[in-house]
């Protein structure tokens, strides 16, 4: 059985403040719906976009048992739509989901559904470089209960949203506070899911951050204060003495990311020489004393890149690379997006093209 649709009888194209897209401020017409009942998915429907009803007892308001990811649709230069990695992302929910005892959904039906509802809500795809179509899968559990353990019943939903490019900086250094009073993630917590409560635990510290003028905060691992783990809700990238320095996975608090893992091959490719490491703050500090820290920058579906002008410890400022964009970010940016849009020969597959 395939996914059936039944489409609005109205659009919010017109709605929409094209002008000024923002980001995850308008939606487009239809959704994505499917619900598990306790033993398997249903085949999933495409309905109009627009409110669903729960009661007050739904589980996940109160346990937080919800997963979610967020990819692009881009408008392709040469005509048709690309999505940019989506496996990538069907297999990262399911690991989130098994983190978050959620059933897991099939990842070709993943892919599947996100084709079938940018298909048609095509027109909702902006067409302006530096713009797309953002692609919001959430999954969580539905049952009416009150008692601390897993759901029974779960409700998967595909929403999407034009968007702007992610900082109103555009590709402007961002000024960033790393912090050690508060932690995002743990080792043997949730750091490596894509779940609400990750973000639910970020917000004081962001918003204190805010009020000081910085536009993100910089984690550090929660157990020793001393590690780098992420940047807001982007992995992180140091480039020291030219080699390319992001902490590794396998730390045990930081999101896989799919541009993460994008900019890693990519640099491999161009000769850079990567490290997937462990980086202590001390280290930034030291090798930014020395004249050794060249760039820092985050990576992220929403951004793409988002480089680091100005990074403050305690009471210690580090302006990198006078506050500019660095050749190697400026590289990534381009080669991702230029592959992204088809500009760019894709050399490994990433695109999932759709003709329309
Ligand atoms: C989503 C996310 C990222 C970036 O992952 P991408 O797949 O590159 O978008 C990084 N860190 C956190 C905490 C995230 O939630």
């Amino acid at each position: 059985m395939g996914i059936s649709i039944v489409k609005s009888e109205i659009t919010r194209y017109d709605s929409i403040d094209w002008a000024n897209l923002g980001f995850g401020k308008f939606f487009s017409d239809h959704m994505f719906i499917s619900i598990y009942d306790g033993t398997r998915w249903d085949d999933g429907k495409i309905i109009p976009y627009g409110p669903i009803s729960y009661e007050p007892s739904m589980m996940t308001l109160h346990y937080g048992q919800t997963i979610f990811e967020g990819l692009k649709a881009y408008y392709n230069v040469k005509g048709g739509i690309n999505l940019f990695r989506p496996d990538m992302n069907a297999k990262r929910m399911n690991s989130s989901a098994e983190r978050l005892c959620i059933p897991l959904f099939d990842e070709k039906k993943f892919v599947e559904a996100i084709i079938e509802l940018v298909k048609l809500d095509q027109k909702f795809v902006p067409r302006k470089k530096g713009e797309s179509l953002y692609i919001r899968p959430v999954c969580f559990g539905s049952s009416c209960f009150l008692g601390v353990h897993p759901s029974k019943e779960y409700t998967f939903i595909i929403i999407t949203s034009p968007v702007a490019s992610y900082y109103p900086e555009g590709l402007n250094p961002v000024k960033i506070l790393i912090v050690d009073e508060y932690v995002r993630a743990v080792r043997g917590g949730l750091g490596m899911a894509k779940t609400a409560a990750n973000y639910a635990a970020s917000l004081y510290a962001g918003m204190k951050a805010k009020e000081k003028g910085f536009s993100q905060v910089l984690w550090l691992d929660g157990i020793q204060h001393e590690f780098v783990d992420e940047v807001g809700a982007m992995n992180i990238m140091f480039v020291i003495d030219d080699v390319l320095i992001t902490p590794p996975l396998s730390q045990g608090s930081i999101l896989p990311g799919v541009t993460r893992d994008s900019v890693l091959k990519l640099a491999r490719d161009m000769g850079i020489k990567v490290q997937e490491r462990s980086i202590k703050i001390q280290e930034v500090l030291e090798s930014y004393e020395v004249g050794t820290l060249q760039e820092v920058f985050g990576t992220g579906t929403a951004a793409t890149i988002s480089p680091v002008g100005k990074l403050y410890y305690k009471d210690k400022e580090m302006i990198i690379n006078n506050n500019q964009i660095g050749p190697i970010a400026q590289k990534m940016y381009d080669t991702l997006t230029g592959i992204q849009h088809g500009e760019i020969e894709d050399k490994y597959n990433w695109i999932v093209h759709i003709e329309i």
